[in-house]
């Protein structure tokens, strides 16, 4: 995904590096889709699924970068989506 094609329809944006695109509650869970520049292709950003479990500090995360997928860990992309996912609670909370 092109990051200037995503930064059209962003609802946050954390410098140039991340973009939200939406939040929504289903059931217990926040479903955050994110978007994380690539460091080595910077036209490019990779899609962050965060799905946090309301009330705790449990959350998953799915990044579609090479990294993720060899490894299947938290990619520096999903810590990233995580930050800016919480700057942008924040914004929410003091609206
Ligand atoms: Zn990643």
């Amino acid at each position: 995904m092109l990051c200037k094609d995503v930064a059209k329809r962003a609802v946050y944006k954390l410098g140039e590096e991340v973009y939200i695109e939406s939040v929504e509650k289903r059931g217990a869970w926040l479903v955050a889709i994110c978007y994380v520049r690539s460091q080595t292709r910077r036209e490019e950003c990779y899609q962050v699924v965060l799905k946090l479990k309301l009330g705790t500090r449990y959350f998953i995360g799915h990044c579609e970068c090479p990294d993720f997928k060899y490894r299947g860990g938290p990619c520096k992309h999903i810590v990233k989506a995580k930050v800016a996912l919480r700057e942008y609670m924040k914004l929410k909370r003091r609206v």
